[in-house]
């Protein structure tokens, strides 16, 4: 592992939650990482002074990124200080909970960019150098409410399912071109997203999965690591979930 020469990831929303799990795990996976994050500044830059610490080559990054200015800084200042882009991991996200009836056009619009738009934009700027590098791997964070859909979660539902929708076409798209396009779809993951849930409603969802538990951050990111990695080559298209069985 130590010879061989290490690859360049950026994780979006990775200060936090999954992303932070994401970007650790590909740290000591022999990736270089540029770890994004839009306002958890000083979280953000106390991951990156552990992982050096660690002996890890990781950097930070602010960028909303669903705008796109701030997307083509991100990715011009990866391209400045490493060269290349082999992974992008498309994980920032926010949610919304509430009645469809309730949810204002501001809402929707924060939420479909937040989550959708930003996939695009990332994915565009990420494309242009594996395209020519004919070689790359984009791993898209979606939901299991993107496949089923969850009531009082419509907008995040059909954001997610839009995910769901970029990633198939997009593997069609550039296969031939050597890029593999797939998404990871968990169910319940402990993280700051879950804090507006109650204990009991915690244990219902607990009840509610064939596994019997909730998932955890890492439960997601060794499958990042799996599809990043020569093991999963052939692996495209695929919407892959990671949810004790709540949705089948
Ligand atoms: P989280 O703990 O709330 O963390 C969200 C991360 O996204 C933070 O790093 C945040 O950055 C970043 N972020 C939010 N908006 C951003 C923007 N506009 N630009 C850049 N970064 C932004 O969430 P999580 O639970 O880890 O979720 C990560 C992903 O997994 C999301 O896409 C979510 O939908 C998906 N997911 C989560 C669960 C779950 O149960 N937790 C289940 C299924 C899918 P700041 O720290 O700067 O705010």
């Amino acid at each position: 592992m130590e010879n061989k020469e290490k690859k360049v990831a950026i994780v979006t929303g990775s200060s936090r939650g999954i992303g932070k799990e994401i970007a650790s795990e590909l740290a000591r996976n022999n990736y270089k990482v540029l770890i994004n994050y839009k306002k958890s500044q000083r979280i953000a830059s106390k991951l990156k002074e552990k992982l050096i610490s660690e002996g890890y080559d990781v950097d930070i990054f602010k960028a909303d990124v669903s705008k796109s200015k701030e997307v083509d800084e991100m990715f011009r200042y990866c391209l400045e200080k490493y060269g290349t882009i082999d992974l992008l991991v498309n994980n920032a996200g926010v949610s919304l909970e509430g009645l469809i009836t309730d949810v204002t056009e501001k809402e929707w619009d924060n939420l479909i960019d937040t989550n959708l738009k930003s996939v695009f934009l990332c994915s565009k700027k990420a494309l242009n150098t594996m395209i020519s590098n004919h070689s790359g791997k984009i791993i898209n964070i979606t939901s299991m409410w993107g496949v089923a859909g969850g009531s009082c979660e419509v907008v995040y539902s059909a954001s997610k399912a839009g995910i769901i929708g970029f990633t198939k076409a997009l593997a069609k798209e550039v296969g031939p071109s050597g890029i593999n396009v797939n998404a990871i779809a968990p169910g319940v993951i402990m993280t700051d997203m879950m804090e507006k849930f109650s204990d009991k409603d915690i244990m219902a969802l607990k009840d509610e999965t064939p596994l019997m538990r909730v998932g955890s951050t890492e439960d997601v990111a060794s499958l990042v690591v799996y599809l990043a990695s020569e093991k999963s080559d052939f692996i495209t298209g695929q919407i892959i979930g990671v949810n004790g069985g709540f949705v089948i």
